[in-house]
This record gives C-alpha cells, sequence and structure tokens, in this order.
C-alpha cells in the first residue's frame, strides 16, 4: 500500500479569501494534511475561531497584538506558538516543520514570507501575485537554488500549468525547447463589472459597485484590480516570471463566462484549456495535491447550463492598466515594482473614497513615467527591492494627496 504522508501546511493569510477556500479543502481532507500553522492581519476575532477550529501549532499576528492573542489563547487552553510581525511570517514559512507554504497574504506585505519560504526550499502553493510582480526573478532564482516547487494558484496560471507538459510544469525554461510546440499563452479576463458600461459610468463607480465582481468572490484589493483589469496586467507579468516567457507571448482575451481559465496554444493548431467552475477551490485543491487529485468540493461545472463562451479584445484606452503592465514588463523590474507600489496605494486611495476608480490607472501612469528610482542590478536582492518599493508609495502619496 503507498505510504501516506502527512503535509504540514502553513496558511498565510488565513482570515482571507483565499485562505477561506484553502482551510474549506483541509477541513475536508483531515487524513492527509495537518494545519500547522495560521496568520491574520486584520480580523483576528476570525483568526481566533480558526484556531479552535484547526488547533494549529503557531500562529502569526500583527506585531502589537502577540500579548492579547497569546493570553486569549492559553485563557481558552490553546497551547499555541504565537509570533508577530513580518518576522513571524519569515518564522513560519522557514519553519523546519512546515512542508507548504500557502501564501495568501495580499500585495507587498507577502514578499519578504514568500521569498523566505523559496529559501528554505519549501512546496509554495503561490497566491500572492504582488510577490512575483516585484520579485520575480529573485523569487524564481530561489526556488531553482534551493529546490523549493512553485504551484500557483491564481486560477489562470494554475489552468496554464495543467495545460503544459510534466518536463515544462517542473522546469520552465523547457518552455523554449521547439519540440514542446508551445506558442503563446492565453489568459483569460472576466472583463470585470464594467465590461459593458462606459468609461464615463466607470468614473462615477461607487466602492460597492466597483468590488463587486460577477463571477468571483475576492477579498477587496483584488476586486477592485479586476475592476481596472490591473489585475490581468498583475497576471500577465506574473505569468512572464512562472512560464519564462517575454509579454508579447502572452495574449490577453476577455471571456465573461470564466469557464475558460486560461490556455496554452501550441505549433500544431492545438489549443488547451482548463475549465471548471469559477470557484477558487479547484485550482487550490490541484495545487495541494499535485501531482494527486482531491475532492475541492466546488461544484460540477454543469456545461448544458451554459448558453455560450464569448471571446472579446480588450479594450486598452477604457482599461489602460493592462496596456501599463506591458509597459512595465518591457521597462523592466525597476518598473514593475513601481507599477505594482503605485498601484496599491491608489487602490487603497479608492477603497478610502478619496479618488475616482478611473483615476487609479491615471495615477499608476503617471508614476510609471515619472518616479525615479535607483536602477537594480543583476545582485539586486530584496533590500533593494523594498527600497524601490518604499520610494514609490512615498512619491505615489504625492499623487494621491495632489488629486484628493
Ligand atoms: P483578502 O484581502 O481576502 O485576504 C488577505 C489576507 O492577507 C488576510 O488574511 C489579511 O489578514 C492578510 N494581510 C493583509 N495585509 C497584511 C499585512 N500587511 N501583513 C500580513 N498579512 C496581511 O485577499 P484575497 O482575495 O484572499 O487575496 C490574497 C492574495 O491572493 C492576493 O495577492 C490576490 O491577488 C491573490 N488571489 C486571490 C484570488 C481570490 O479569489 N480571492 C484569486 C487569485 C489570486
Ligand atoms: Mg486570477
Amino acid at each position: 500500500a503507498p505510504m501516506v504522508m502527512t503535509q504540514r501546511i502553513a496558511v498565510l493569510g488565513a482570515t482571507g479569501s483565499i485562505g477561506d477556500s484553502t482551510l474549506a479543502i483541509l477541513a475536508a481532507q483531515p487524513l492527509n494534511y495537518q494545519v500547522y500553522a495560521l496568520s491574520g492581519y486584520y480580523r483576528l476575532d476570525k483568526l481566533f475561531a480558526l484556531c479552535q477550529q484547526f488547533l494549529p501549532k503557531r500562529v502569526s499576528v500583527p506585531t502589537a497584538a502577540v500579548d492579547d492573542f497569546a493570553e486569549r489563547l492559553s485563557a481558552a487552553g490553546l497551547d499555541i506558538d504565537v509570533v508577530g510581525g513580518a518576522a513571524g511570517l519569515v518564522d513560519i514559512a522557514t519553519d523546519s516543520q512546515t512542508d507548504t507554504v500557502v501564501a495568501a497574504i495580499v500585495g507587498a506585505a507577502g514578499l519578504p514570507s514568500t521569498l523566505a519560504a523559496a529559501r528554505a526550499g519549501k512546496r509554495i502553493l503561490l497566491a500572492n501575485k504582488e510577490a512575483l510582480v516585484m520579485a520575480g526573478q529573485v523569487m524564481i532564482n530561489a526556488v531553482k537554488k534551493n529546490n523549493a516547487t512553485l504551484l500557483p494558484l491564481d486560477s489562470e496560471h494554475n489552468a496554464i500549468f495543467q495545460c503544459l507538459p510534466l518536463a515544462i510544469q517542473r522546469d520552465n525554461t523547457q518552455i523554449h525547447q521547439p519540440n514542446h510546440g508551445v506558442r503563446k499563452l492565453w489568459l483569460t479576463a472576466s472583463g470585470g463589472p464594467f465590461l459593458q458600461q462606459s468609461f464615463a459610468q466607470m468614473q462615477q463607480a461607487s466602492v460597492a459597485e466597483a468590488v463587486k465582481h460577477p463571477n468571483w468572490s475576492m477579498g477587496q484589493k483584488i476586486s477592485v484590480d479586476s475592476a481596472t483589469m490591473m489585475n490581468k496586467g498583475l497576471e500577465l507579468i506574473e505569468a512572464c516570471h512562472l512560464f519564462d516567457l517575454p509579454e508579447d507571448k502572452i495574449n490577453v482575451i476577455i471571456h465573461p463566462q470564466s469557464i475558460i481559465h486560461s490556455m496554452v496554444e501550441y505549433s500544431d493548431g492545438s489549443f488547451l484549456a482548463q475549465l471548471g467552475s469559477p470557484d477558487m477551490k479547484t485550482p487550490i485543491a490541484h495545487a495541494l495535491s499535485y501531482p494527486d487529485r482531491i475532492e475541492s468540493g466546488s461544484q460540477p461545472l454543469d456545461l448544458f447550463a451554459l448558453s455560450a463562451l464569448e471571446f472579446i479584445q480588450p479594450d486598452l484606452q477604457k482599461f489602460a492598466c493592462l496596456r501599463l503592465a506591458r509597459q512595465a514588463m518591457q521597462a523592466g523590474t525597476q518598473a514593475t515594482i513601481v507599477l505594482n507600489a503605485a498601484n496599491e496605494i491608489a487602490v487603497a486611495a479608492f477603497l478610502n473614497g478619496q479618488i475616482r476608480l478611473t483615476d487609479i490607472a491615471d495615477i499608476n501612469e503617471q508614476a510609471l513615467n515619472d518616479i525615479q528610482v535607483p536602477p537594480l542590478n543583476d545582485t539586486a536582492d530584496i533590500e533593494d527591492i523594498l527600497t524601490i518599493d518604499k520610494i514609490a508609495r512615498h512619491l505615489t502619496d504625492k499623487l494621491v494627496a495632489k488629486l484628493a
């Protein structure tokens, strides 16, 4: 009989949307997976309830919350080690008992722990696309050098991964071997809540309208990114790093039903696609059990209930962020760091009611064109990247203040 190994999992960003989907799968698979560690930042009551449910050995919270949280756990009779802040996340990600890190923190805040997991040779289930946008080369190098495994959770990238041959799944540089015949990648996009609306309507959008995604239920930041299509821009950059391709080998196509999650085009004319219900539990279950398969708990796709699958060319005037992402990818890592930082600041300003939804693209464009940052060389490391990120955030704050 095959030996069953329990995978010990650290879910970083356990209180978020990806955290929810991951823990729903793990709750249904108690034999093969152990929830070894959790982290949360904002909703600590929810994190406390997760600690009661999953009994992890370790938990990470914001530094200022460590003492209170530890007291609360011990008052409830729970023996869980509590660590704090960015160092706590790195500690959990690199813990010798952690086999798998689910990188589900949103934004640049997820980079240090995701990179630390790569350096510690972990199996990484990556949702935190911003880590690759900021530090793609450093991340991929760290994965290879330390024999880590990087499995994409982002549904598009997970779909592409599934449509690639094993040789490329194991070594992304194999994608250049002519015998594999990979011609292009096709990233599908839903088009978000404003696909059928004019730019003028988009300009007037409230926060509630912007975060109401037609097909997926997600955290606030990625929901706004989907409304501006910055999400697809970030995913384009993510795909370049994951699959070792230049941006012009990756097409973006709007497919409003979100049934085809992305495609690989081959030299013989074959297009391989992965289809499924729009539910993150499917790519998460795929990555958790890879190369095997497990139940995810997602609704099976009902093909008879679909009247049509549509495909539309994206409008780069209305969704300028997508154009900016290509521009940044061509310009290099400094530019993708600046774009990511500017976008995080602009999205937060929109969510705070300081700027309009359509101002996000304007701010991102100004940041990309105007912000001067120190050059990055081949030996650049995370400190250099975080320095550029910090400068870009500071200057973008000023751009927001001018507008607000
Ligand atoms: P979310 O806002 O629902 O959850 C974010 C998590 O990160 C929470 O646990 C939060 O406490 C934690 N967090 C936030 N700021 C932090 C900080 N400064 N330090 C430490 N922890 C912090 O977001 P989400 O929708 O779950 O998305 C998480 C990541 O996954 C993002 O990078 C997103 O782009 C990506 N992703 C999400 C989906 C989705 O369906 N939700 C799909 C694909 C990719
Ligand atoms: Mg996606």
